[in-house]
């Protein structure tokens, strides 16, 4: 799986409450054990949720090979790290990200993790 990125996006803060950090995986390696609630949140664009408790689990992007699953979500150990931090210009003004990780304006998490 891809190292963990944190996307500041408007529309991740308002369905977590906070920030989205997640990891991905290509979509052919992933298998869904169960049922899986998803919500398209914008065009081209879904997210999955667990139908029982309400989990955030996946963000999934119509095309892509690759599909983000939330890191919060995985059992742990994971073995991964967070690596940077997406979509900065649209974060909450009510904290700083202040680790040190690459920070994008925009999008950019497969760079990040790449460069990681
Ligand atoms: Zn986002």
């Amino acid at each position: 799986m891809r190292p963990v990125v944190a996307c500041h996006c408007v529309e991740c803060r308002r369905a977590t409450g906070h920030h989205v950090a997640a990891t991905a995986a290509p979509r052919d390696s992933v298998t869904i054990a169960g049922e899986v609630r998803w919500f398209v949140s914008s065009p081209g664009v879904r997210r999955g949720f667990c139908p029982v408790c309400g989990s955030n689990l996946f963000w999934d992007r119509t095309g892509s090979e690759r599909i983000a699953i939330f890191a919060g979500s995985l059992d742990t150990p994971t073995d991964l790290r967070l690596v940077g931090h997406i979509f900065v210009a649209e974060k909450g003004d009510y904290y700083e990200i202040t680790d040190g990780l690459p920070q994008a304006p925009q999008g950019g998490a497969d760079r990040i993790a790449e460069e990681s």
